[in-house]
């Protein structure tokens, strides 16, 4: 079946995800793990650690149908060696927080190398620090989020993601989770169901679906290769309700998180019920 679900706040503590989560009828979610705004954070406690996991199998969450999601504050690829430090602590102790709620992957956009270094250098940064994320830990799989190519951020084209995945050693605890707006943002076309289908076979091609571990779904607010970084509600954007409805019908995109990241909260009950309304 589909999973689909949403980017649930954790106010109150992470254990009130699930919660949220099956307040809107989601059969998916994803949460940061801490405050996504600071670098550090009080360890999770016991208590908290069990109550989620109980709430998560009361709502009927499996960790394969849970996203959880990075700090933004993370550039895993950073020309400067004392922030790369930083940021590679800060990923590991995010992998570690998966790993204590007894999740199963960690959701994260590559990296920037603002310019300082070139893409090629700056892939080989993050490709590092993900090896060493995975060397220092143990179940939880590295999830790379394509991105709409904003500023001088890396993976909004399919050879990057590729890049990365070739230059992983754990195959097995590497994936990627595709963002419908970052997709269209970065000039893939999603408009028509031949255009989808042509962009998904695209990233079979050069990725490989075997490596799909999530979708993140939003329409756009801007137009195809914009690279602008701004989402729109379900139908309400420049993309449309047909990629969503080709989604919804297309059996690669079982059994794996399908996640609003859409700006009104709101709203979100009503878009898993859109989108559930599209499968036929
Ligand atoms: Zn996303
Ligand atoms: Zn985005």
């Amino acid at each position: 079946m589909k999973r689909v679900g949403a980017h649930v706040s954790i106010g109150g503590g992470v254990e009130n995800a699930p919660l949220h989560a099956a307040a809107i009828g989601a059969k998916a979610f994803a949460l940061f793990t801490k405050n996504q705004r600071q670098w550090r954070a009080p360890k999770l406690t016991t208590s908290s650690v069990d109550t989620f996991k109980k709430n998560c199998s009361d709502g009927g969450f499996k960790p394969e149908h849970i996203l959880p999601h990075d700090s933004y504050l993370i550039n895993l690829g950073s020309p400067d060696p004392d922030k790369l430090q930083r940021a590679r602590e800060a990923f590991i102790e995010e992998m570690q927080r998966a790993e204590e709620l007894g999740l199963l992957m960690l959701n994260f956009h590559p990296g920037s190398h603002l310019k300082e270094i070139d893409e090629e250098q700056c892939l080989k940064l993050i490709a590092e620090s993900i090896n060493m994320a995975l060397d220092a830990t143990k179940g939880v799989t590295a999830v790379i989020e394509n991105t709409a190519g904003q500023g001088t951020n890396l993976g909004h084209r399919f050879e990057q993601l590729a890049s990365l995945v070739d230059q992983v050693a754990d195959k097995t605890r590497v994936g990627v989770c595709l963002d419908t707006c970052h997709l269209f943002a970065s000039g893939y076309d999603l408009q028509t169901a031949e255009a989808a289908e042509f962009t998904f076979s695209q990233f079979d091609r050069i990725v490989g679906l075997q490596y799909l571990r999530g979708m993140h779904l939003n329409d756009a607010m801007q137009a195809l290769g914009s690279r602008v970084d701004r989402h729109a509600g379900i139908g309400k954007g420049t993309i449309g309700l047909e990629v969503f409805s080709y989604i919804m019908n297309t059996t690669a995109f079982e059994e794996i998180p399908l996640i609003l990241e859409t700006p009104d909260s709101d709203a979100w009950s009503s878009e898993i019920s859109l989108l559930y309304s599209l499968e036929q």
